[in-house]
């Protein structure tokens, strides 16, 4: 069977926080770094600094400080914001940081609940920096509970970051990856006490593929061709957008790549000095059209991670 050409996504379930879908015709590594791009390195937006001014509460002020850490904040738009350590300020100002507020008191005799909808956000144009809420009720997050007379004060700010710093600032709960659910490969080893076939539950996955006959030869020189990808999000970004954006992310570093490999050609040209993080986020990162894989460049000139692969363009609708 002839294989079609170029990458391919096929979607079979989508939900608010989470997308099921396979990518097939690319190779191991690529699916992988797909993967761990979307875990660890697409920015969100995260409290990172907490100024306490009353905290009469039963938490200590880090313990706090962690809670408050973990609270998903709504990140679309995030490409607006700077890092901290990109920008001109001395410590955070609007440009790299969203300021969140939080005054709590319980002046009754049961317990009174702090939830992240309680965290006080002056009111802008975008939702940036909002907590995100999943529950009926809209609370969010339960912070900490308060007993009669204990009391919250305090300031929270918010930073970009990407989860290679801190696992906070991950916009996924957790990816599901699996590739060969049949183990035709034999990449994986089961244990098992008389039959693995019978002992171990087959995937859901499993029927996707052709079940292998077993008299089959065994093929060592096959590879893996579909990768079941199952991506749950924490809600700060929506699922489509991790993966667009984790694809941004991997072209942006391929790009810095190809861009100081030919900065011995261009040779005194007009390519400026300081490397990577100059091209990194700012005329590379369109995406879809971007010219920068699949352009002039000897490097994947025919390959198919620009224009006309199934990540940027129709495939979500
Ligand atoms: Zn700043």
């Amino acid at each position: 069977m002839e294989r079609e050409q170029g990458p391919s996504i096929t979607i079979r379930e989508r939900e608010l926080d989470r997308v099921d879908f396979v990518l097939g015709n690319v190779d191991l590594s690529v699916a992988n770094a797909l993967r761990r791009t979307m875990l660890a390195e697409v920015p969100t937006l995260a409290i990172d600094l907490v100024e306490i001014d009353v905290n009469t509460s039963v938490l200590a002020d880090e313990f706090l400080a962690h809670r408050l850490g973990l609270i998903p904040l709504v990140s679309e738009n995030i490409e607006n914001l700077k890092y901290s350590r990109d920008c001109t300020c001395d410590n955070y100002c609007p440009q790299c940081s969203v300021t969140l507020e939080l005054t709590a008191k319980c002046d009754t005799d049961s317990t009174m609940n702090v939830y992240a909808s309680d965290l006080f956000k002056p009111p802008s144009p975008y939702s940036l920096g909002t907590p995100v809420y999943r529950d009926h009720m809209e609370r969010g997050p339960i912070i900490c509970k308060l007993r009669k007379h204990q009391e919250l004060r305090l300031t929270c700010i918010a930073k970009k970051g990407i989860a290679k710093e801190h696992a906070k600032w991950s916009p996924c709960a957790a990816i599901g990856f699996e590739y060969d659910p049949w183990n035709k490969l034999k990449h994986t080893d089961y244990w098992y006490e008389v039959d693995a076939n019978e002992e171990w539950p087959k995937s859901k996955n499993c029927d996707w593929e052709e079940q292998p006959d077993p008299e089959e030869k065994f093929d060592y020189k096959a590879k893996p061709n579909d990768f079941y990808f199952d991506v749950e999000t924490v809600g700060s970004l929506a699922p489509n957008d991790v993966v667009i954006q984790a694809i941004k992310t991997l072209q942006e570093k391929l790009a810095s790549v190809v861009i100081e490999l030919d900065k011995d050609k261009v040779e005194g040209g007009d390519v400026p000095d300081g490397g990577f993080t100059t091209y990194g986020r700012t005329d590379y990162g369109r995406g879809g059209e971007t010219p920068m894989i699949g352009g002039a460049t000897p490097y994947g000139g025919s390959t198919t991670s620009g224009n006309s692969s199934g990540y940027g363009g129709g495939t979500w609708n």
